[in-house]
């Protein structure tokens, strides 16, 4: 029997709220219900964002929910060269291409087809129009692209891949059970996603699958708001030759106005309940997790 491995792997750019708590909470008691292991991993691949005092708090928060990690804590900027090893791979099979476009140009090109009507927006946003995906690769000045992948010559070469996960928790439609990834979508819907911004060298959706193969992730809880985003780890899993582990996406935790909670949201940060004298469990009591 595979042990249950989950992690949980908070951005360092603000203050953990009761959203955050939710989704620490459920991976650890569900790797310690069943036996396995809790581990934590720091997504700072955004170093404009990311600091290291939000780290050291998000820490003593975690200790003080009384969740406990086994060491030790992975930090993406500790594996920018993992990323890069992933990306030459593609690039080598031609897989990638470099992007120049800024958000206005995208938005402008994905636009002009149809005059006025909205653009289609995928997991990532405004799906890309293709404007840079058959430039000559000796005219763009690298340093300053970004790096796409070529959707339709990965599906090309994966050749019909039966592309699916299982899902122990519900999609926002409730989808549950064996999803099927549909390579239709992931042209259409989903399109030419970017695998290394020009800031960072990498992006969210490499260094997720890249990270969680290497941690040895078997549980991938998270919100239901990165559910349509799985589709493209999934993908990434297959052409990087990584296991797919099970997902679990979970219910989000709203303000009392139906709100999705965000960091910004200091009146649901957890160090302020710990100011005011709440314990742990009271916060359990308030995300109905006691
Ligand atoms: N770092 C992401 C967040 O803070 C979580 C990503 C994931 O769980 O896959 O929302």
């Amino acid at each position: 029997m595979t042990i249950c491995v989950t992690r949980f792997a908070p951005s360092p750019t603000g203050p953990l709220h009761l959203g955050h708590a939710y989704a620490a909470i459920l991976a650890h008691d569900m790797a310690h219900a069943q036996g396995g292991t809790f581990l934590l991993r720091i997504e700072d691949i955004d170093q404009s964002r990311a600091r290291p005092e939000w780290e050291t708090q998000i820490e003593a928060d975690l200790h003080w929910l009384g969740l406990n990690w086994s060491d030790p804590i992975m930090r993406q900027s500790d594996r920018l060269p993992i990323y890069r090893r992933a990306l030459q791979r593609l690039w080598t099979q031609g897989l990638l291409y470099p992007c120049i476009c800024n958000r206005r140009d995208i938005l402008e090109a994905a636009s002009a087809p149809q005059e006025g009507a909205p653009p289609a927006v995928g997991p990532d946003g405004v799906v890309y129009p293709g404007t840079c995906r058959h430039l000559p690769e000796a005219g763009l000045p690298l340093p300053q692209a970004a790096l796409r992948l070529n959707m339709r010559r990965a599906l090309d070469l994966l050749g019909a891949p039966q592309l699916t996960f299982v899902e122990t928790g519900s999609g926002p439609l409730g989808e549950t059970g064996t999803i099927t990834v549909s390579p239709d979508d992931l042209c259409n819907g989903v399109g030419d996603i970017v695998l290394a911004r020009r800031d960072m060298g990498t992006s969210y959706h490499l260094s997720v699958v890249l990270d969680d193969a290497a941690q040895g992730v078997t549980h991938v809880t998270r919100g239901r708001d990165l559910f349509e985003a799985t589709q493209i780890h999934i993908l990434l899993q297959r052409l990087l030759a990584l296991p797919t582990p099970l997902y679990h996406h979970h219910r989000l935790i709203r303000d009392e106005h139906g709100k999705r909670l965000a960091k910004r949201d200091d009146a649901s940060a957890i160090a302020k309940y710990r100011s005011e004298g709440a314990t742990s469990q009271d916060i359990r009591q308030m995300i109905g997790l006691s």
